[in-house]
């Protein structure tokens, strides 16, 4: 091969690679890695950022170090049309305005903490509370309302590492805890979220993403036709406020059975009181499991545009929420309207108000001890 032809080669390939990345058009030629950008300011001045991750099959997951919020995923279906499958909004703005933790990291608890307090080393501690008499999702300046500290980890697949310190008495908790969160996309489309914390005084600590998805794409109208499995034989019940009543029930017979894979809306209208509490779907599954370790969690899939979501987690439980308590006031990205049940939830955690019943795996950390949790969220077609 001759100098002026290897140098014309180069300059095709690259500009074939530049066109397609431009175009969007050819996914098979995505550049992987990380796109940083301007995503607006803090009321106090703060810059907050956007982090696009690409993997090699041209998947993106945009990710705000506002809340540690995932802001979009954008995925194709059987016949290779994007969307983008999360509920949320375009600019900071959105999430800085009400809103029902859209994409949001959550800590330090995730759901409720029954009458907003709880008890450790024979200490009562009382949290805010948000929901009623109950303290949710950590209380309204949770971490879902921090600005975390980014960076971009090195690496063959593109990995943001979030990082936050929450310090001894934020929300009511005790003890200085520091938090990381990575972030990372893989060629296989998984997104695998990783959680660790540390802590200087005996606490307890919960945390999840709170993504809402909806596989036809946001804003598409409701989730009733996609369907759902739940890898759980056992939830636990809850009282009018949502509150755990500390029992462990079998799913068997009731129409809370999504053991196999089952339109959202099978049952639940059905007049079960849980459901009417709740007003829908809003339960803790106590996942089955043999033994720490991953395991999967559940599975959906839009059987109109055969996307599919599959979650594994280490975590022993999963709320599976039917987003009840959208009703078409919230209006999200590109203008669209977030009505009621438009998306579902699958927030991988302990069970809610743990601190509270010591029959549920502990929530516990102490110094010196690593809370880790891991969730892969796992994108393909049927
Ligand atoms: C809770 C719901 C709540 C929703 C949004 C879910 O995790 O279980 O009850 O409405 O989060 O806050």
């Amino acid at each position: 091969m001759n100098q002026s032809y290897a140098l014309f080669i180069v300059f095709a390939v690259t500009f074939a690679a530049g066109f397609a990345q431009a175009s969007g058009s050819d996914r098979a030629a995505a550049q992987p890695g990380i796109q940083k950008s301007a995503f607006g300011t803090m009321p106090d001045g703060r810059a907050v950022a956007l982090y696009t991750l690409t993997n090699r099959p041209g998947i993106t997951i945009e990710i705000t170090n506002y809340g540690g919020r995932i802001v979009s995923i954008i995925v194709p279906d059987r016949h290779g049309e994007m969307a983008d499958v999360v509920l949320g909004f375009d600019n900071l703005e959105g999430y800085l305005g009400n809103n029902p933790y859209f994409g949001a990291l959550i800590g330090r608890y995730a759901n409720r903490i029954g009458d907003a307090r709880f008890t450790l080393d024979g200490k009562v501690y009382h949290l805010p509370a948000n929901n009623g008499q109950n303290c949710l999702h950590g209380g309204p300046h949770g971490f879902d309302k921090q600005l975390w500290t980014a960076r971009e980890l090195p690496g063959a697949s593109p990995a943001l590492e979030l990082t936050y310190l929450s310090k001894d008495g934020e929300e009511g908790f005790p003890g200085d805890l520091s938090v990381k969160v990575v972030y990372t996309l893989s060629d296989n489309n998984e997104l695998k979220i990783a959680y660790s914390a540390t802590t200087d005084k005996d606490t307890v600590i919960n945390l999840t993403n709170h993504s809402y998805f909806n596989l036809a794409g946001q804003g598409s109208g409701n989730i009733i036709q996609q369907e759902v499995m739940i890898n759980a034989e056992r939830f636990t019940p809850v009282g009018p406020t949502l509150i755990p009543t500390g029992q462990i029930e079998s799913v068997a017979g009731t129409p809370l059975d999504f053991r196999k894979m089952t339109p959202i809306g099978a049952h639940i209208d059905e007049n079960y009181p849980q459901l009417k509490y709740a007003k829908g779907y809003d339960f803790n599954y106590v996942l089955d499991r043999k033994g720490p370790g991953m395991v999967l969690a559940g599975r959906a899939v839009d059987p109109k545009s055969g996307r599919e979501l599959e979650v594994f987690t280490t975590e022993p439980g999963v709320q599976f929420y039917t987003g009840n308590f959208l009703d078409g006031t919230i209006h999200g990205k590109g203008g669209k309207v977030y009505a009621y049940r438009s998306a579902f939830t699958l927030e991988t955690q302990h069970y809610p108000d743990s601190p509270n019943r010591t029959a549920f795996p502990s929530t516990e950390l102490k110094p010196g001890q690593t809370y880790h949790q891991t969730t892969i969220f796992k994108f393909s077609v049927q």
